[in-house]
């Protein structure tokens, strides 16, 4: 007989169990030809519903649930609608995680999940980013001007594509359940992240997200220079980091 799993919490291993829930991620998924990359399989719930479409690579880290997922999908992997990799993603992932235009689709593991996320947005490879994440990641990633948790994550994904969240997940769709709730964060990519001078700017913009733009900006750029760049936007100089649109701040890295 086969040995039961026990999650590991040190791989952020919170399997998803609700059937609903991996229905709404598999109608989601963009209406396209393209491979799916799969990070953390797990069990292989979620690649159950993926191979059933498209074609799939994936990324699983532990080695027990690597020996499962061989076993399970022995004829997919014969095939080739599977590909399974052993081992840290984040090992494999050089400039890009698939030599070929991809989608991933993925319920991540929490513990790197913004990272993933800003490595994807990175990758000129990868299309669409449909992820599982925790609920307030998936906020920041999803936020628009004038929010509260409107920042560097909001405005880096509104400078390469759109972000919304496709549905809202409480812990008990899990086992184990996680201790926060999660969402499913869709990020439809047009453009690839590629501008470090302007990330560098937006740290800057929100070292003190309470404090006025004005402020925190004139930390590194020269106060006059900034008051007259907000003047020229028709920012007032006591708007906060928040407030500011995304295409406001292109336009203020172009006068700084
Ligand atoms: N996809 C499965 C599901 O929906 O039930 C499992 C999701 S679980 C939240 C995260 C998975 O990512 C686990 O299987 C874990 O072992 C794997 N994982 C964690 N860190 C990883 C890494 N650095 N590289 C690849 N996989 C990783």
């Amino acid at each position: 007989m086969q040995k039961e799993h026990v999650a590991k919490k040190r791989f952020g291993q919170n399997f998803l169990k609700d059937e609903s829930v991996l229905h709404k991620i598999v109608e989601a998924m963009p209406n396209d030809d393209l491979r799916v990359a799969e990070i953390g399989p797990g069990l292989g719930d979620l690649t159950k519903f993926l191979v059933d479409v498209k074609s799939v690579t994936t990324f699983e880290v532990d080695t027990d649930l690597c020996k499962l997922l061989s076993k399970t999908f022995k004829d997919e992997i014969t095939t080739n609608r599977l590909t399974l990799h052993c081992g840290d993603v984040l090992d494999a992932w050089k400039i890009q995680l698939l030599d070929e235009p991809y989608n991933l689709v993925a319920n991540l593991p929490y513990y790197i999940a913004t990272n993933i996320i800003l490595k994807a947005l990175e990758d000129p490879q990868c299309r669409t980013i449909l992820v599982m994440v925790q609920r307030e990641v998936a906020l920041k990633f999803a936020a628009s001007a004038g929010e509260k948790n409107f920042g560097s994550l909001g405005i880096i994904t509104q400078s390469v594509g759109e972000a919304s969240i496709v549905v809202t997940v409480p812990p008990e769709a899990f086992d184990p359940m996680p201790k926060v709730d999660s969402a499913v964060l869709l990020i439809s990519k047009t453009a690839s992240r590629s501008d470090e001078d302007f990330e560098a700017m937006l740290r800057i913009a929100f070292t003190q997200p309470r404090k006025t733009l004005l402020k925190n900006l004139s930390s590194h750029y020269e106060k006059e220079k900034v008051s007259q760049a907000l003047h020229e936007l028709g920012l007032p100089p006591t708007i906060r980091p928040h407030q500011v649109r995304t295409s406001d701040y292109h336009q203020l890295y172009n006068i700084l």
